[in-house]
C-alpha cells in the first residue's frame, strides 16, 4: 500500500523487493530442482463410486527441498510459467507419473488404471502429443489409460492450435478432463465447443455441501445436480474432487457421480507408500 511521505513510499519499495526476492528464490529453486533431481509427482487415487475401488490416479507436482522440506505446487507453477521453465518441469513430471503408472500396473487388479496429468497453458503446444506417445511406446503404457487434465486458461488461449493439440490427443486415445469445472468463466460454453470426455466437479461445490447452512449446502447440492446431468447429457463422465466426508460421499453418490476423490479416500501419496496401501486390504 502506496502511503504519503517517505516512510510510506519505503514501505513500498520493500514489498516490492520482498516479492522479486521471494520470485527469485524460487526460479533458483526450480533450477537446482531440476538439476538434482528433487522433482517429483505424488499420486492420488480416484474412486469409482459405484464400485468402491481405485480406478485411477492423478499425478500431483511436489518438490523435495533438502531444508525447507515438501513444497506443494501452486508457487512453483506460476513462476515456472513466467520464466519459461514449465516444459521442463512438466516433461519430468509426465516422465516419473508414467513411469510410477507402469509400476502400479503390476498390481493385481490395477493393470488397467489411469493416470490423470495437469498440463498448463504453455505446455499444450504442437509438439506435445508426439512427445508423449514416445514416452507412453518407451514405458508399455497404451495412451488410452492416460487423462490429460487442463483448465480453461488452456481453452481461453483462443489459439487454433489448441484445437489441433486437443484432437491429435484424442486420436492417439488419450481422454481429456476439464478441470475446476463450474469456477471459470464460461465452464459451459466450452464443454460445447471442445471434445471434453471428463467433467470434475470443482472442490469448492463439494466442499458447500458439508457448510452447517442448509442454504448453502442445498444450493450447492442443485448446482452440483446440474453440472452432472449436463456433463452426463453430454457424454461425459463426472469426477467430484475435494471430497473429504462421509456425508459428501453420501450426497456425490445420491446425486449419481461416477468418481471422486479426496481426503476422504486418500491424501496425494508418494508411489511408495501408495503401492504399500493399494497391496494391503483397505483398497481390496
Ligand atoms: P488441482 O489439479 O485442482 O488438484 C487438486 C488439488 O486439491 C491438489 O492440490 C490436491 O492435493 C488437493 N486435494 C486433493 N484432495 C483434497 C481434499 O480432499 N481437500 C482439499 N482441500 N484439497 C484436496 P495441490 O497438489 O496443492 O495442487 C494444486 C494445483 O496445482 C492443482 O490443482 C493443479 O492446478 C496444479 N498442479 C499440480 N501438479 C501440477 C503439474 O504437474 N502440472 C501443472 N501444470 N499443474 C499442477
Ligand atoms: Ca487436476
Ligand atoms: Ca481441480
Ligand atoms: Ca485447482
Amino acid at each position: 500500500r502506496k502511503r504519503n511521505g517517505k516512510n510510506g513510499t519505503r514501505l513500498f519499495d520493500d514489498e516490492i523487493v520482498d516479492i522479486a526476492r521471494k520470485r527469485l528464490e524460487i526460479e533458483q529453486c526450480i533450477e537446482q530442482a531440476l538439476r538434482e533431481d528433487w522433482l517429483d509427482a505424488h499420486l492420488q487415487p480416484i474412486i469409482d463410486l459405484r464400485s468402491g475401488r481405485v480406478s485411477g490416479f492423478e499425478a500431483l507436482l511436489r518438490l523435495r527441498h533438502p531444508q525447507k522440506g515438501l513444497l506443494v505446487p501452486e508457487d512453483i507453477i506460476v513462476v515456472a510459467e513466467e520464466n519459461g521453465s514449465i516444459g521442463k518441469v512438466g516433461d519430468v513430471i509426465f516422465e516419473k507419473s508414467v513411469r510410477y503408472l507402469a509400476d502400479l500396473s503390476k498390481i493385481d487388479g490395477f493393470s488397467d488404471s489411469y493416470l490423470a496429468v495437469n498440463f498448463s497453458p504453455l505446455q499444450f503446444d504442437a509438439a506435445l502429443p508426439s512427445r508423449l506417445a514416445s514416452l507412453l511406446l518407451q514405458y508399455g503404457v497404451k495412451p488410452s489409460r492416460i487423462v490429460v487434465e487442463i483448465t480453461e486458461a488452456v481453452l481461453m488461449l483462443d489459439n487454433p492450435a489448441v484445437r489441433q493439440v486437443m484432437d491429435a490427443l484424442g486420436a492417439l486415445g488419450c481422454r481429456i478432463a476439464l478441470d475446476d469445472f463450474g469456477t471459470g468463466y464460461s465452464s459451459l460454453s466450452y464443454l460445447n465447443s471442445f471434445p471434453v470426455d471428463i467433467v470434475k466437479v470443482d472442490q469448492s461445490f463439494v466442499r458447500a455441501l458439508g457448510t452447517s447452512a442448509p442454504e448453502v449446502a442445498r444450493k450447492s447440492r442443485t448446482l452440483i445436480e446440474g453440472i452432472c446431468m449436463i456433463a452426463h447429457q453430454m457424454g461425459c463422465t463426472v469426477v467430484a474432487e475435494g471430497v473429504e466426508t462421509e456425508h459428501q460421499l453420501q450426497v456425490l453418490n445420491e446425486i449419481g457421480i461416477d468418481f471422486g476423490q479426496g481426503y476422504h479416500f486418500s491424501a496425494p501419496l508418494p508411489v511408495a507408500s501408495l503401492i504399500e496401501r493399494l497391496r494391503g486390504p483397505a483398497w481390496d
